[in-house]
């Protein structure tokens, strides 16, 4: 019986013999000093990449949202989104348990970016009377719109409005280097629409473990502050930024693979090919039972998938998704 295709997330991959061997190697100090040079390597060089002063490693992309954000949005603030971001979705109300920050959203096709919906509701201070909107946050992939790409034409022009309308941008970034390798979008044009941003190696990078926040060096000051007040300020933990330096060398062009997989995929569980951006592909089924029987007809043919709503089931390729095992599951599917 050949091994299980795991397409439940891109969070499930085992790190390569190569970047085990980059973690076993990796000099190492207390970074709580500031003295693991192998953490400071890669936070200077994500900083460079996104073009921002500085960066901060972080145990979670959820951890790297909430530092992120706080910098931008103070208790009783609000923070914008679109209704289906993770920020609002998938962190169990953090933003509102560590900063104290409410939120409101707009709701897009796709995840996207709705400028004129933005524009009504944001809100400016007006004293002690209404909740100012302090930032807009924007998640690029979206990953409950089944990795969607925003395009940078749209936060260009959100960066725009903040601008006039005196507010930041969030870019919720755990999967950008997918939109990155989807758009061939620099990095740098990404990082030049966002106040700050977060972003995760441990999608379809496939590190084991490690997201960054990004930003002015006084942002990453203070979240290096908030981090070490959460419980996440990390000592020798240069062997998982050394990971996550291996998987910016070796695994940001193959990121191209994930996404014809997806695709491949698609088109065997009859969804629109053209409407997968990314890695990331979205089912929705008839109903609640429908989406069950599907998990479990294909775990059952060795496939595993997850729902991620009612009706709503995902698959996501990865590094551990080579292009046998998504020609193994598009059969499965298109028997299904
Ligand atoms: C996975 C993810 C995060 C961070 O998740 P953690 O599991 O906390 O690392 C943030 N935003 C998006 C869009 C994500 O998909």
């Amino acid at each position: 019986m050949p091994d299980l295709v795991d397409l439940r997330s891109d969070t499930l991959t085992q790190p390569t013999e190569a970047m085990r061997r980059a973690m076993a190697q990796a000099p190492v100090g207390d970074d709580v000093y500031g003295e693991d040079p192998t953490v400071r390597l890669l936070e200077e060089r994500v900083a460079e990449a996104f073009g921002h002063e500085a960066a901060l490693f972080c145990p979670t992309g959820s951890m790297a949202n909430v530092l992120a954000v706080r910098t931008v949005v103070g208790v009783g603030q609000e923070l914008l989104c679109e209704s289906s971001a993770h920020v609002a979705r998938a962190e169990l109300g953090a933003h509102a348990a560590y900063t104290g920050l409410t939120m409101r959203t707009w709701t897009a096709p796709r995840g996207q970016l709705d400028l004129p919906a933005v524009e009504a509701l944001f809100a400016p201070d007006m004293g002690p009377f209404f909740v100012p909107t302090a930032a807009i946050a924007v998640e690029n992939t979206h990953n409950f719109a089944g990795g969607a790409v925003l395009p940078l034409a749209d936060l260009e022009a959100l960066r725009g409005f903040a601008d006039r309308a005196g507010c930041a941008v969030h870019l919720d970034g755990a999967r950008i280097w997918n939109a990155h390798v989807a758009t061939g979008t620099s990095l740098a044009a990404y990082g030049a629409v966002a106040d700050v941003l977060a972003v995760c190696l441990s999608k379809g990078l496939g590190a084991p473990v490690g997201s960054l926040v990004v930003g002015s060096a006084a942002a990453v000051a203070e979240s290096r502050v908030w981090r070490k007040r959460m419980g996440g300020g990390m000592r020798q933990v240069g062997v998982l930024a050394a990971a996550g330096l291996h998987a910016l060398d070796h695994h940001v062009e193959r990121l191209a693979d994930d996404h014809a997989h997806a695709r491949l995929l698609a088109e065997a569980v009859g969804v629109d090919p053209a409407g997968v951006d990314t890695n990331i592909v979205v089912v929705e089924r008839d109903s609640a039972e429908s989406a069950a029987a599907f998990v479990r007809a294909a775990a059952d043919a060795g496939v595993r998938v997850a729902t991620v709503g009612p009706r709503t089931v995902r698959l996501v390729t990865h590094l551990d998704v080579d292009r046998a095992d998504a020609e193994r599951a598009a059969a499965v599917f298109a028997r299904l």
